[in-house]
């Protein structure tokens, strides 16, 4: 969602207030393509301060599922959006990107509400993702979940055909 600024911008002193629905579905970035599973529209509270400068306030929570990192589980994150930031609208684009480069979500006379989420959860993005903080992981041979019990794999051989073959005499062994 765009939302224009250029009457809030013609008024100064005046603070302008947005329910603004955010509509990614998934949030794609280099890291990959993780889909959200459950969001709020982003409350905005934009703020002419006097002098063409803009006040923004944003507000807001998005979960966004992403993989366990041992057991590639889907692990629901939640992102807390409680973002402030001022504008100078008289700047040109060009300075302000380079001021800071994050606004990049002012464009004009319009903010990009899902841009800004985007570099919301960019820049609050885990580092280490767990199901749980003792998560077994999978098995990297048959892939079984170790969280669900331990498999007959012999984890000292690199060689998964080896591993095959062991698997054979432990059934053997069963008998
Ligand atoms: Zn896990
Ligand atoms: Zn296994």
């Amino acid at each position: 969602m765009l939302i224009d600024l250029s009457e809030i911008l013609s008024l100064e002193g005046k603070t302008q207030v947005v329910e603004a629905p955010v509509s990614m579905d998934s949030f794609q970035s280099k890291l990959g393509d993780f889909p959200v599973a459950e969001k709020e529209p982003l409350s905005l509270t934009i703020t002419n301060t006097g002098k063409k400068v803009l006040k923004i306030e944003a507000k807001g929570r998005i979960t966004v599922n992403i993989p366990c990192d041992k057991c590639l589980k889907d692990v629901p994150t939640e992102f807390d959006i409680n973002f402030e930031q001022e504008i100078d609208m008289q700047a040109s684009k060009e300075d302000r990107i380079k001021d800071l480069d994050e606004i990049n979500y002012v464009t004009g006379c319009s903010l990009d509400v899902e841009q800004l989420v985007h570099n919301e959860i960019l820049i609050h993005w885990p580092l280490r993702v767990l199901c749980k903080e003792d998560c077994r992981g999978i098995c990297p041979k048959c892939g079984k979940d170790w969280n669900e019990g331990s498999c007959d794999c012999d984890q000292s051989s690199p060689d998964p055909r080896m591993a095959v073959i062991s698997d054979i005499f432990s059934k053997f062994k069963e008998v």
